[in-house]
């Protein structure tokens, strides 16, 4: 399989559209990498610059350490399934799979094999006489991942392939592409808007804003250090909560909620947000803080309480708990060592 390293790379359409500006990253051999971020923000440009459908404007990428900027796509040993799969309608599913090999000029009977053999790792073996019109959503969409697999590139791309199946089947998919990640130990760049998948898929998640990169890593280095504000809110539902107060003599002072912080190297007073995870309130009668409660949201598992501190509704994640009434007044507690303090001018994370 492949690496990939971008350096710097920068796609700006016609005069001053930026479809990704400036960014460096590397995907190790068989790494699952996940593009995520919302519409807009230069996800399919990523893609399709990686695959060699655009040119970069500036910077430079390298696959195996070859650098492949004026390489045409044929020769880069890369598939790409897209959201619409495009199947051709007039071919059945061995021919649709099968499609690729011929044009390569391979034998019949080799195809066959192939076709065969990726039909019994996608379980659509019954499936292969029929068009793409008898399939089903989830159904078509693994004759397309068939079709990629089938040519074994050397890099899969996918570009947010599960947004047209309904969430049962996205799940399902999501699982079923895993397995298939850990059979071929194939090098993946996944793109996606939903943060749930690239929290459950990536073994590395890739932020992007605006064409920026934002942050890049494991997905619990994400999730426990973002670098700042959009990472914060981006990743994690509920979203974190964010409560706007300054910094000043070790405290975290603010209309809502004031408690000790543990920052050094910080001048006083600063402007902050101080963000705090649902999961990090804890609900108990004798903790210091108290609010009402709003709105229960039991989900079975678990509950999510929105509860009113002094006019801001703050939600809190919690066991379900039949003790907590709408309207009522709550007591809790805030882990302080997991609260997220960011710099309010430019949205940096400063603890
Ligand atoms: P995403 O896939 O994350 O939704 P895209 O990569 O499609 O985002 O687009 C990033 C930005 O580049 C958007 O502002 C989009 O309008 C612009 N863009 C994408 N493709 C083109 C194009 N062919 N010509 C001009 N602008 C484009
Ligand atoms: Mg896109």
């Amino acid at each position: 399989m492949a690496k990939l390293r971008l350096e710097n790379v920068t796609k700006i359409y016609g005069k001053d559209i930026i479809g990704v500006k400036g960014i460096s990253l590397d995907v190790s051999d068989g790494e699952f990498l996940v593009v995520v971020g919302p519409s807009g923000c230069g996800k399919s440009t990523l893609l399709r610059l990686i695959a060699g459908l655009e040119k970069p404007s500036e910077g430079k990428i390298f696959i195996d350490d070859i650098l492949v900027n004026d390489m045409p796509p044929k020769d880069r040993n890369i598939a790409m399934v897209f959201q619409d799969y495009a199947l051709y309608p007039h071919m059945r599913v061995k021919e649709n799979i099968g499609f690729g090999l011929k044009m390569r000029q391979i034998p019949g009977s080799e195809i066959e094999r192939k076709v065969a053999e990726i039909a019994r790792i996608l379980q659509i073996e019954n499936l292969l006489e029929r068009y793409p019109r008898e399939l089903s959503g989830g159904q078509r969409q693994r004759v397309a991942v068939g079709r990629a697999i089938v040519r074994e590139p050397k890099l899969f791309l996918f570009d947010e392939p599960l947004s047209n199946l309904d969430a049962k089947l996205r799940e399902e998919m999501r699982t079923e592409l895993l397995r298939l990640h850990d059979r071929l130990k194939a090098t993946v760049v996944y793109v996606t808007h939903d943060q749930l998948e690239a929290m459950t898929m990536g073994t590395k998640i890739a932020i992007l804003n605006k064409g920026e990169l934002q942050q890049i890593g494991p997905p619990l280095i994400l999730y426990n250090k973002p670098s700042n504000l959009f990472v914060a809110s981006f990743i994690g539902t509920p979203t974190m909560n964010f409560i706007n107060g300054y910094i000043e003599n070790g405290k975290f002072v603010s209309n809502v909620l004031t408690f000790p912080v543990f920052t050094q190297q910080i001048s006083e007073p600063t402007a902050v947000i101080a963000g705090i995870r649902p999961e990090d309130f804890i609900i108990e009668s004798e903790g210091e803080y108290w609010g009402t409660v709003e709105i229960i949201e039991p989900l079975g598992s678990e509950l999510f309480v929105y509860i009113n501190v002094k006019n801001k509704s703050l939600i809190v994640r919690t066991k379900p708990n039949e003790n907590i009434k709408k309207g009522a007044r709550i007591n809790f507690k805030i882990i302080l060592e997991k609260v997220h303090l960011f710099n309010r001018d430019d949205g940096k994370r400063i603890n």
